[in-house]
């Protein structure tokens, strides 16, 4: 038998960015504003366009500044109210509240997609804009959001940070909002430390993110798009100054050929060990939505049945051999948990999230594991849920 897999570590960058970086740091070129045109961060936002299917991008610090700048670009003023999912990373109701904003919690359900009927019982006249976060990559029903979100006539953004590569009925993530929001950070499909891009059709929601993202005084012009909508807002915009360097755009570029690698192999890891952990009465992986294709490097299932007490031995039986299994509402100062969301002030409480989130486990599995390294995950699982629930019920494990 293996060993556990080594689940943190990246995958190295290739080859290719090691030349650009040399060049860069011979050169010094490192702001992108520097050069007349072509610089990397200019490069990698048209190549980023293409690769999704949308016609303007713009690269920024990370996804929460481009969440940040969504929200600005898309003039929702101060106590504008905005609605996100309770199940998301503790930095999208920041960004909201960065820009001035109420976010407005909606409950999600085991399957840790919104819930629509309460998307549609708080979609109500008070609601200025929606940000759909796909946590973990899952999909909450695209159709009927942008349904809803229409007949309400308020714009919808989609936080796509960790959904690189996952589609909705042919769609790419991040394309069917009004705007996009995607991260770079080392625990997304495209690592380069830290980095994030907004994608739009919206020519003028586009120039103003440029210009709020520090094109100041006439550096938009070395946006290849759109000059006319750019000097509508010339000196009327506050500067942010959120910009990507070229060295991250040097490390992002050669990675964008790898998207469909990772995406494949991911995909393949996760089903791998979803079927192992389905066949177990303990544990169950939530189907995903029909016109969803995922493309995630994590699996995410509910524990079945178990007391707290059960929970915590089954972490710590499979913590035992070496597979890390966070429990989003267990683990003390969760960042997932919305409840650990102090800095909101008092919010309603979520039930119905409240108990997913006490019973939906976290694990790694990253697109470049082997199968050999994902049954060791999965048999580790399926033997540490046995030890503390018994095995009479558990069928076989091949
Ligand atoms: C990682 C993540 C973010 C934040 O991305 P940063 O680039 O670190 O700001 C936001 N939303 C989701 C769903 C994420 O997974």
């Amino acid at each position: 038998m293996t060993g556990a897999p080594n689940t943190y570590d990246a995958e190295p960058i290739p080859a290719a960015a090691w030349d650009e970086v040399q060049r860069l740091l011979s050169s010094g070129d490192l702001f992108r504003y520097t050069a007349k045109e072509d610089a990397p961060v200019a490069l990698l936002e048209r190549e980023f366009a293409d690769l999704l299917g949308a016609k303007y991008a713009l690269s920024v610090a990370s996804c929460s500044a481009a969440l940040f700048l969504s929200i600005k670009a898309l003039d929702l003023k101060p106590g504008a109210r905005i609605l996100i999912p309770a199940f998301t990373f503790a930095a999208v109701p920041s960004s909201v509240v960065h820009a001035e904003c109420v976010p407005v919690l909606v409950e999600v359900g085991e399957n840790y997609r919104i819930d629509m009927a309460d998307f549609k019982a708080k979609l109500d006249g008070t609601i200025d804009a929606v940000l759909i976060s796909h946590m973990r990559g899952h999909t909450s029903d695209m159709d009927a959001i942008m349904e809803l979100a229409e007949t309400a006539g308020v714009p919808v953004i989609e936080d796509a940070a960790h959904s690189l590569g996952t589609t909705w009925a042919g769609r790419n993530i991040g394309t069917i909002g009004r705007v996009g929001c995607f991260s770079f950070q080392s625990y997304k499909l495209i690592n380069a430390g830290e980095g994030g891009i907004l994608i739009t059709d919206d020519p003028d929601l586009i120039a103003r993110a440029v210009i709020m993202s520090g094109a100041y005084e006439h550096n938009w012009k070395k946006h290849p798009v759109l000059q006319d909508h750019f000097a509508r807002w010339q000196n009327k915009l506050p500067l942010y100054n959120t910009r990507l360097g070229n060295l991250s755009a040097a490390i992002i570029r050669p990675q964008l050929a790898e998207v469909v690698r990772r995406v494949r192999d991911g995909r393949r890891n996760h089903d791998h060990v979803a079927t192992a952990l389905n066949g177990s009465p303990w544990m169950a992986v939530p189907d995903p939505l029909g016109p969803e294709l995922r493309a995630p490097d994590s699996i995410q299932f509910n524990l079945v049945g178990m007391t707290d007490d059960q929970v915590h031995a089954f972490v710590a039986a499979a913590a035992e051999q070496e597979v890390s299994v966070q429990v989003f509402g267990l683990s003390s100062d969760n960042a997932r948990a919305f409840w650990n969301w102090e800095f909101l002030g008092p919010q309603p409480d979520l039930p119905q999230t409240r108990r997913m989130l006490m019973r939906a486990c976290d694990v790694r599995l990253p697109a470049r594991l082997s199968l050999d390294d994902c049954d060791y995950t999965a048999n580790a699982l399926l033997a540490a849920a046995n030890r503390i629930m018994g095995s009479q019920n558990t069928k076989a494990v091949a």
